[in-house]
């Protein structure tokens, strides 16, 4: 019998891509994807841990389904990602109703624990070893890498695709959770790196976007070799098929020169580096365990800088930490000022359980003092936006089309021949241009003639056909 499976969910790209590959499994076992709770048998959270906020939002959306299981006992009902981890038990207390709880490290289990619970064996839980439950080998282990065969289907556009090379975190920043739930930082090897990949452009992707949750500190070793990003840059470009490579996130302290070098020379390679700052205080970086200077931070802005002066540099800012002030904060609005930064991400210091953040600080910085400086850091961030922007106009950029834009979305006609399109740049930037819905999918040049802060809008740029290319010969003037 076809199950129909419900999934939502929350959180960053890892776990996008954990949902694509659960998705998967399940197909494999006959499950049908619906697109609504009411209509699911089987219905998945994938939770993620970063903010109060994401798991907030996953207890309310578990609290909406307490009457649907009371009426409907056989619906399933899981927890999976992040906050399974964090949470385990807990949640069961929270929502008795709720069937499966599995950490990210587990998801290889989630179709034969679906089986038991339909076969009324009870809740099930599978979770990982915490970080101080065994050795580092033991913890390693029990943090699997979650690698099943991809389907292109499961994937918002065939041709984009996230492979991941590395899982977990050893950094331990002082206000994050996730090397706790994601257990020790492990690489997986380059070889099966590089198979995922093929199999994937096999499938019509053109561009892949490398995961890690410190992508460059990516390192595995194995038979006395060890190959590190830029070794594993330089081998998938010369994947034929294969025209661009991006990879998220970065960790400024591992920018080496080897790899921006590898960033500039490379032409499938995006230039496109998102390293999260998160402050421009040395105190607050101290007290976040961050691992670097604001010194540091700019010595790698200005190599990046000098050795790929095409990239486009985003980052991420974390406002009201523990402590911070209001000249910590002037620091911080003086770097991104000086940075100039393609764009960032901007989030309020939200306490996670867990953490030495939360067990050893205070969380002392009121709420409507964060939303201000989040907002004045948002107001510096977007007047630079566009001013960078305003640098493309009469630029022709690359863009890999993706799919009608948001608008034409909204309006979607059949009738529409020509629509609106969005698409990317290698640089990461959105545009905006209008043209056939055959073109999704392939890399087109795009003339801009306007810009905001965040979309580029332009044309496509059409050949000229001229009399040269039919060889014709044009009478000389008189
Ligand atoms: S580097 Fe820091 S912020 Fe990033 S995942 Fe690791 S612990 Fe979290």
């Amino acid at each position: 019998m076809t199950r129909r499976l419900y999934i939502e969910t929350v959180g960053c790209q890892m776990n996008m891509l954990d949902s694509e590959l659960v998705v998967a499994s399940l197909r494999q076992r006959g499950y049908r994807l619906v697109d609504s709770p009411k209509r699911a048998d089987t219905i998945l959270f994938n939770t993620c841990s970063v903010r109060q906020h994401a798991e907030d939002k996953i207890y309310s959306a578990l609290g909406r389904l307490k009457h649907a299981k009371r009426h409907h006992p056989d619906k399933v009902i899981g927890v999976i990602g992040c906050m399974a981890q964090k949470d385990q038990h807990q949640i069961f207390e929270r929502a008795p109703y709720v069937d499966l709880v599995v950490g990210p490290g587990q998801l290889q289990q989630i179709p034969d624990l679906i089986e038991r619970v339909t076969l009324g064996a009870g809740r099930q839980i599978e979770v990982s070893l915490g970080r101080k439950d065994g050795t580092r080998e033991q913890i390693s282990r029990s943090h699997e890498s979650y690698d099943p065969l991809r389907d292109p289907t499961m994937r918002p556009t065939p041709f984009q695709a996230y492979v991941r090379i590395q899982i977990g975190c050893d950094k331990f920043c002082t206000y994050c959770i996730v090397p706790m739930v994601r257990g020790p930082e492990q690489g997986r090897p380059p070889e099966d790196i590089l198979a995922e990949a093929r199999i994937l452009v096999d499938q019509g992707t053109k561009e892949i976007t490398l995961l890690g949750q410190t992508v460059n500190s990516y390192r595995y070793t194995a038979h006395g070799k060890t190959t590190c990003l830029s070794n594993l840059l330089e081998s998938l470009q010369e994947i034929d098929g294969l025209d661009r490579i991006k990879f998220v996130t970065n960790y400024p302290k591992d920018m080496t020169d080897d790899l921006l070098d590898a960033v500039h020379d490379l032409s499938k390679v995006s230039p496109y580096l998102h390293v999260p700052a998160q402050s421009g205080s040395n105190r607050i970086l101290e007290r976040m365990k961050r691992g670097y200077t604001v010194e540091d931070y700019r010595d790698m802005m200005h190599r990046i800088r000098q050795r790929v002066p095409e990239a486009a540099v985003t980052s991420d800012f974390i406002v009201g930490f523990c402590s911070e002030t209001e000249n910590d904060f002037k620091q911080t609005i003086d770097l991104v000022r000086e940075c100039r930064f393609k764009n960032c991400f901007i989030f309020k210091y939200s306490e996670r359980p867990g953490t030495k953040g939360a067990e050893r600080m205070d969380d002392d910085v009121p709420e409507d003092v964060k939303k201000r400086r989040n907002n004045e850091l948002l107001a510096v961030q977007n007047e630079i936006c566009e001013e960078e922007n305003l640098k493309f106009l009469g630029q022709t950029v690359e863009v890999l089309v993706e799919g009608p834009s948001k608008a034409a979305r909204k309006q979607a006609s059949s009738e529409n021949v020509v629509e609106q399109l969005t698409g990317r740049t290698p640089s990461d930037h959105i545009a905006v241009f209008n043209g056939n819905a055959r073109l999704v999918g392939r890399i087109l040049p795009v003339r801009i003639y306007d810009v905001t802060p965040f979309t580029l809008f332009g044309d496509i740029v059409t050949d000229h056909v001229g009399p040269e290319v039919y060889g014709l010969e044009l009478a000389s003037p008189p």
